[in-house]
């Protein structure tokens, strides 16, 4: 099993050289800091809006490193955060805004692919999520009953029997599922790099093999001189411990992938799934897949949640009890593909808030700004949040500038040890959580759960 070396989504593609890193001191009007989907969507958006900008972008290793080159793969509507929690702060009708602006924005970043010549393989097939013990099918129908008071209709999400979901596909021990259209496949690295090249096209400067060490108010320090800026943004997500003062800022937690070989025919044809819907499920350590493109079955989830002091992996080399652990969930699921070997496994970082809520802010008097804290749903809402970022240096006051994510503040996360300690102890409680859930006839969610959810604020 191949390990590492950044994902799997990588491996199929040409190999592209590095670009130039920064040639020393440089004055720019917007520096953004990460060349993620964040970074990169906001610079689109602002040089789309005034061609006459000048925009740097900041990159470490290179543009799509990160969570960008390495995730599931969903391109979906959903968004970090329950919407109770946005709506106590801004009210529900801002919250059903946001409902309605990232559905349209996973069609925003389709139609941003087809104009810009990008081929990511996107097939949009829907999402499923799938209940497997009764505790988890009680989930799902409350789940649903709760979307139904933020107005989805059946056309948004609606639950498909045992048998209804068999007829797409064949996932062992599945009880029900919920299926909803607003959600598209995609092999990330591809969107991430042919969107690298639109932006280079539109005249942002990617520099990269650069690192950023500092950011203040119209400046950023790297490695290979500092850029002043008059607006700085920073786009760094699971990486943003690594600036001084922003260590107990969103939390890195891991996640990892493993994705098989090609599956044989007859293999295929006992799961099904011929159309491209991703498929997740209701546990609290929750799994989430897709078939890719090229007929393979890619299957991410928790590893070893977090490292001490917000580290971060290196090259997306994963642990091999991870491997394995995902190895036999995936085999679980589809007895079928018991004999199909793995063929890669990765891990990478995902920014997770105190309270797990995405956050886009910007400060007029400083020129600084920030979007990030997806967890594990970014890479539609990176496009919405670059939108807004864009809107916010540019001044304009916009239906986009409004969403309740914009302008929120959050506490910072604890000091380590108990940093380190509280995340270990939250992902041991939704192990066992998940293990006594799978065994019980009852379809109480387990209160160990609901006492970890209580602590962890999620
Ligand atoms: C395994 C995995 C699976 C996921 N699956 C999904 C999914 O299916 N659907 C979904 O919606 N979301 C998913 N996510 C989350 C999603 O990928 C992220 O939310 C999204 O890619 C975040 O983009 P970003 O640009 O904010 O961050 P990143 O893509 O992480 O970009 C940050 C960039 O900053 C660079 N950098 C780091 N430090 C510095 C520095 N000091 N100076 C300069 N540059 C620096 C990094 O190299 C990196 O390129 C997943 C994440 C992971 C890790």
């Amino acid at each position: 099993v191949r390990n590492g070396d950044v994902s799997f989504w990588y491996r199929d593609l040409p190999v592209q050289e590095r670009r130039a890193p920064l040639p020393g001191a440089r004055t720019v009007d917007v520096a953004i800091v990460g060349g993620g989907f964040t970074g990169l969507w906001t610079a689109y958006y602002l040089k789309r809006a005034d061609p006459t900008l000048e925009v740097a972008v900041i990159e470490r290793e290179f543009a799509g490193f990160g969570a960008s080159g390495r995730n599931g793969g969903w391109l979906s509507a959903e968004f970090a955060g329950s919407r109770e929690r946005y709506a106590r702060a801004s009210g529900r009708a801002a919250v059903v805004g946001l409902i309605g602006a990232m559905r349209q924005t996973v069609d925003e970043v389709i139609a941003v692919a087809r104009t810009e010549g990008i081929d990511a393989d996107i097939a949009k097939d829907g999402v499923l999520f799938v209940a497997r013990s009764p505790a988890q099918l009680k989930r799902l129908r409350e789940g649903v009953d709760d979307d139904r008071t933020w107005g989805e209709t059946e056309d948004d999400v609606r639950i498909l029997g045992r048998d209804e979901l068999a007829t797409r596909v064949e996932i062992d021990g599945a009880l029900a599922a919920s299926y909803s259209p607003h959600c598209a496949a995609v092999q990330p690295a591809k969107l991430v790099r042919g969107l690298a090249s639109a932006v280079e096209r539109l005249g942002v400067q990617i520099h990269e093999n650069t690192t950023a060490t500092a950011i203040a108010p119209r400046t950023v320090r790297t490695d290979r001189g500092t850029v002043r800026a008059t607006h700085v943004l920073r786009c760094l997500e699971g990486f943003t411990a690594s600036i001084a003062g922003q260590r107990r800022a969103w939390l890195p937690m891991n996640s990892s992938m493993v994705v098989t070989e090609p599956l044989p025919e007859p293999v295929a044809a006992r799961i099904g799934w011929r159309r491209r819907e991703v498929f997740g499920d209701f546990a609290h350590a929750y799994m989430y897949a897709q078939r890719t493109a090229d007929g393979r079955i890619a299957l991410g989830g928790r590893g070893r949640p977090y490292r001490f002091g917000s580290r971060t992996d290196h090259n997306g080399r994963t642990q091999h009890a991870t491997v394995e652990s995902l190895t036999a969930l995936l085999r679980t699921l589809f007895p079928a593909a018991a004999e199909v070997p793995i063929a890669h496994a990765w891990c990478g970082v995902l920014g997770v808030p105190r309270d797990w809520s995405t956050t886009v802010t910007y400060d007029r008097t400083t020129g600084l700004g920030a979007a990030g804290g997806y967890v594990g749903s970014g890479l539609a809402a990176t496009n919405l949040a670059g939108r807004t970022l864009a809107d916010l240096v540019s001044g304009t006051d916009s239906e986009l500038t409004r969403l309740p994510w914009v302008g929120r503040r959050v506490r910072t996360w604890e000091p380590e040890p108990i940093r380190w300690l509280g995340v270990q102890a939250m992902y041991a409680m939704y192990r066992r959580a998940d293990r006594d859930e799978y065994r019980s006839e009852s379809s109480k969610t387990s209160p160990i759960a609901r006492f970890a959810n209580a602590i962890s604020g999620r």
